[in-house]
């Protein structure tokens, strides 16, 4: 009979023992998973918009200030421009740094913004600004490199450095200079060790945003340290108040060897959801960069990159009206948060998020953060979904209707 299958067997024959049931994460010990997942972090933000999700699913009225992407519907120019690209059978893979016509209107598009001669060469298109972020850090992280960034800062910083293997250096971020880096500060953190430092500006959480005098700082100094590299965020480039311009890192041609600059469509044409960033590369790591593509996602999605080229060369003015809503919700909510018991509210100079700090409430941030979403019905995160340094902070989006964050602030003022 051995080796005769079980159910051939007779009647007596005793059954296999019942597999032991697992949770997943028991499954997960019992995989030999690789060490640097348990260091991976995440971004807050997506998982209260879950719980939010799944309160409005449950009839519940919730008002979202959580999230951070403009709550305006795409251009419609924008939205047009992808329809043909697919009408007109643009349905295979692109070239994996993104269709020669997308890299030139970027190039063209930075000379408009900042008068800077960017070869078209330089520029990867990626799916979403994040993509820019994850290569540039996995390119310089590993065991026994420091990497600076700016705390509290967007989450997903800390979590790459840390995934890499690299050590984080926090570079603390003060409501007493309005959010914005010192630079002084930020050179004494250097080490020998240090290869990448990251800064971004106008910030997420924070809404801080650097002036030139202090970009210039930075800049000297770093003619010292020219081990580093530097990942300049500037997503929120065009989302700036009060007549403010942006400083862009790219408008130093003494950093062109190694900076990488971060942008993209997402926020400035309402386009999260379409995953379509650029990184301005030096010409040493774009073949890398390009690589890194290759590796992961081949190319971006080839309508989207056609919509990217009638975003940068088409009409201007719906993203223009987009930053004047935004300024004048900033005036709503910055107002609004300043008369609540207990918060104060530094005015926030760019991107689209107010900062207060909460502290005379006596809650801490987290409680804070799921006391207004489950009692209240109103969406914020916590300032520690940003770093240790946000302990005491909620952030809120103000991408959200004028009449909504009126309502979110009444039912906070009621409930204080
Ligand atoms: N950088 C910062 C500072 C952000 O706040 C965000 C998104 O919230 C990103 C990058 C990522 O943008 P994207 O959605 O294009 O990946």
């Amino acid at each position: 009979m051995a080796g005769l299958p079980f159910a051939s067997r007779g009647p007596e024959a005793t059954p296999p023992p019942e597999a032991p049931s697992t949770t997943p994460k028991d499954r997960l010990h019992m995989l030999k998973t690789a060490a640097a997942l348990g260091r991976l972090g995440t971004e807050t933000a997506f998982d209260v918009l879950a719980r939010a999700g799944a309160l409005s699913a449950s009839g519940r009225d919730i008002i979202n200030l959580g999230i951070g992407q403009p709550d305006f519907p795409t251009p419609d120019h924008i939205v047009e421009a992808a329809v043909k690209a697919l009408r007109d059978g643009h349905h295979g893979y692109t070239p994996a740094a993104g269709i020669p016509a997308l890299r030139e209107s970027v190039a063209a598009y930075l000379a408009r913004q900042y008068a800077v001669e960017v070869d078209p060469g330089r520029i990867l298109i990626v799916p979403g600004g994040k993509v820019t972020m994850w290569f540039a850090i996995l390119m310089f992280g590993e065991p026994g490199a420091e990497i600076l960034y700016p705390d509290p800062g967007f989450p997903i910083y800390h979590s790459v450095i840390a995934y890499s293997g690299a050590t984080p250096v926090a570079v603390p971020l003060l409501e007493e200079n309005g959010f914005a880096l010192d630079p002084d500060d930020v050179l004494s953190r250097l080490t020998e060790r240090t290869r990448l430092m990251i800064l971004n500006s106008p910030a997420n959480p924070t809404g801080g945003a650097v002036d030139k005098a202090i970009v210039d700082r930075l800049v000297t100094g770093l003619a010292d340290h020219p081990q580093v590299a530097i990942l300049s965020d500037e997503i929120y480039s065009r989302m700036l108040y009060d007549g403010r311009r942006h400083t862009s890192l790219l408008t130093y041609p003494e950093l062109a060897d190694r900076l990488i600059m971060l942008d993209g469509w997402s926020k400035t044409y309402a386009m999260t959801g379409w995953r379509m960033g650029f990184g301005v590369w030096p010409d040493a790591l774009v073949g890398q960069a390009e690589r890194l593509a290759i590796n992961s996602h081949s190319c971006v999605n080839a309508a989207a990159q056609h919509a990217g080229i009638a975003a940068l060369e088409g009409p201007q003015d719906a993203a223009a009206a987009m930053v004047a809503a935004f300024d004048e919700r900033r005036r709503v909510i910055v107002d609004g948060l300043n008369r609540l018991p207990g918060i104060r509210c530094v005015e926030p100079h760019g991107a689209f998020y107010a900062f207060p700090n909460i502290e005379g409430t006596g809650r801490d941030a987290c409680a804070m953060q799921d006391w207004l979403l489950e009692e209240l019905g109103v969406a914020a995160i916590s300032g520690t979904s940003f770093g240790r340094h946000g302990e005491g902070y909620l952030r809120f989006s103000y991408a959200n209707s004028r009449e909504n964050i009126e309502r979110a602030l009444d039912r906070i003022a009621t409930a204080l």
